[in-house]
């Protein structure tokens, strides 16, 4: 059981790097996740609605000088070792290369990473690998685009199919394929993606589907539960627990073999049961809206901002330390309950999951 911190152990300066992102449970975040914008050209069900959101105004978002900014006060003097660009839809950003080459210039060792949808990454890619991304992962749930387009309601599927395929060929890291399964829609597909990723040499990755959407059409008769997606895989596959460490990644994997050559891994597969089997305990995330605010956790319905003060001239360290503030007061957990019942006072947040930055 986590044991609860006494006193915040905040310092400036380089002391700060000692202490970092901790929270009172002990947790130290080193993952920044940060969105680049709250725009998409999706509107997959579980995340938007039909006729999309209230947008932010472009004063409102970021500027490439403040991200890069505040990455550098995470690397620097918080502790920050792993940065994943995300959105909304981050490839709709205009200056996304010169974000990232940016950041590269500043961080050369920093493993940076991109989480798309795809759309457009075929003319990106290139630049984007040119820039110093090492990694991607592209959203995709389904291999049919008439279920493609009823999950995402755009009829885009050989698009994103052209991105992924750019992507893989300048060589942007191992891509990793993210996918929701949807009760009665894409569900049936499970082992189909599986197949065509590993054949592909992609590592899939299917999420529990959240209550993070803005329609809150979310039930839990609905979600597909990691259960669920390892009993559909067992019946082609072979699903043994991956022996690396898992060192705090929200993905449990599993090394794919078939039943008839169990000597042949396959490849791998992760699933993130963030609903039914949490692992808030070692979760290592500090998320960055696009506007500048701190959320501890996905479902946090706190925020700490970030943007007026980096706005109003304060210094590196004023900001690093209203960062850990917020990140010390990180829940514990978020309190949807281990059987993904919902605990009594779970509550929805208001953000749907692309205006946080999934
Ligand atoms: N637009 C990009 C994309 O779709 O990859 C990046 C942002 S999106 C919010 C990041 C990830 O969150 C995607 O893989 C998406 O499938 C996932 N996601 C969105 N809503 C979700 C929900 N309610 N539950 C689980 N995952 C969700
Ligand atoms: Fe857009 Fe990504 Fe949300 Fe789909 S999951 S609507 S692609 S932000």
């Amino acid at each position: 059981m986590a044991i609860r911190l006494g006193s915040p152990y905040f310092r400036t300066g380089a002391d700060a790097q000692q202490s970092g992102l901790l929270d009172s449970y002990g947790r130290r975040a080193t993952d920044m996740r940060l969105s680049l914008t709250d725009k998409c050209n999706l509107r997959c069900t579980y995340c938007m609605p039909a006729e999309g959101l209230q947008w932010l105004q472009k004063d409102q978002v970021l500027s490439r000088e403040e991200i890069v900014r505040l990455v550098g006060i995470g690397v620097d003097l918080l502790g920050i070792r792993e940065l994943r660009l995300t959105g909304g839809e981050p490839l709709v950003r205009a200056d996304l290369v010169d974000i990232i080459a940016d950041i590269r210039a500043r961080h050369p060792e920093l493993p940076v990473s991109l989480t798309t949808n795809g759309l457009g990454l075929d003319k990106k890619a290139q630049r984007l690998k040119d820039a110093g991304l090492t990694r991607i992962n592209v959203s995709m749930d389904s291999l049919h685009p008439d279920t493609f387009a009823q999950l995402t309601r755009r009829p885009f599927l050989d698009r994103v199919l052209r991105g992924i395929e750019a992507a893989a060929a300048v060589g942007l890291g191992l891509v990793k394929i993210n996918a929701v399964l949807m009760r009665g829609i894409n569900d049936h597909e499970a082992p189909d993606l599986l197949e065509w990723a590993v054949s592909r040499g992609f590592e899939l990755r299917f999420i529990e589907q959240m209550p993070l959407d803005a329609d809150h059409g979310w039930t839990r008769d609905g979600m597909i539960t990691a259960a669920e997606i390892r009993d559909r895989l067992s019946e082609r596959f072979l699903l043994t627990p991956d022996p690396r460490n898992r060192d705090g990644a929200p993905a449990e994997r599993w090394e794919v073999r078939r039943p008839e050559a169990p000597d042949v891994v396959l490849g791998t597969v992760g699933i993130i049961a963030s609903v039914t089997e949490p692992f808030c305990s070692d979760c290592r995330r500090t998320r960055v809206t696009a506007e500048g605010k701190i959320m501890s956790c996905l479902f946090s319905r706190e925020e700490t901002d970030l943007r007026d003060l980096l706005r109003s001239g304060a210094d590196d360290d004023a900001i690093a330390q209203r960062w850990q503030e917020a990140m010390w007061a990180k829940p514990k957990a978020h309190g949807m309950g281990h059987t993904g019942l919902g605990a009594p006072d779970f509550v929805q947040p208001d953000r749907s999951m692309s205006a946080i930055g999934g």
